[in-house]
């Protein structure tokens, strides 16, 4: 018999670069500062499990693409898909891609899409903090002041839409964020386990591979 699970794992097995301290990514700015921290210092191969669990995100923006460029869909065009981008701060730079860029026909607003697949909907009342950050940054590199984060509910399609709208204020916090992760990384200093200490970040704590070193409060 074949095993289909090993064959999806060596499918997926890819080698781990480092990450280079100095270049970072909005994706993971809204997330525990700490655990960004350590993920420079003491990188982790990614489990095949949880490569798995990306593998599905990356299949379900697949398929919202399809349905974003499908002609039965008239009253938007997708303008453009995995957009990269790249931002030069002197000390550091910061880089990434965003989902999708749409143009709404009826008003001619072009409009990004941050697409999120979700265990389940039910759950999903408001954009997640680090989800709503991630937006509103590739909305401050780009220029493109009209986001939206888009969940899909990866066990029957049903989807929630969420609008963020754009805020300078809230743009150059996350800058700030940034400049202090890489002063941290910089100076050898552990940042603060951010996560443990916000009710909302909590949940984190539970899904982190270096939860051990945190509770030693390790560099
Ligand atoms: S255990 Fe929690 S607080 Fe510590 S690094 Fe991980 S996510 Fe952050």
């Amino acid at each position: 018999m074949i095993d289909f699970n090993k064959m999806i794992g060596r499918h997926l097995e890819k080698e781990q670069r480092p990450k280079q301290i100095g270049r970072y990514y909005p994706s993971e700015i809204g997330g525990c500062m700490r655990k960004t921290w350590y993920s420079y210092k003491y990188p982790q191969q990614i489990d095949i499990e949880l490569a798995k669990i990306f593998e599905v995100g990356n299949i379900m923006h697949g398929f919202v693409v399809e349905v974003l460029k499908s002609e039965k869909n008239r009253e938007i065009e997708l303008l453009k898909t995995e957009m990269p981008f790249k931002q030069d701060f002197g000390e550091f730079v910061v880089s990434g891609r965003v989902d999708d860029l749409v143009l709404i026909k009826e008003n001619g607003k072009s409009v990004l899409i941050e697409v999120k697949s979700t265990k389940s909907l039910e759950f999903v009342k408001k954009a997640q903090e680090s989800h709503r950050m991630q937006l509103q940054y590739y909305m401050y590199a780009t220029g493109v002041h009209n986001g939206l984060v888009l969940y899909v509910d990866k066990n029957n399609l049903q989807s929630k839409i969420f609008e963020v709208a754009f805020s300078e204020k809230e743009s150059e916090e996350i800058i700030q964020r940034f400049k202090n992760l890489h002063s941290y990384l910089a100076n050898e200093l552990l940042p603060l386990p951010e996560a443990k200490k916000n009710l909302e970040k909590n949940w984190m704590c539970k899904f982190c591979e270096y939860r051990e070193k945190c509770e030693k409060n390790q560099q």
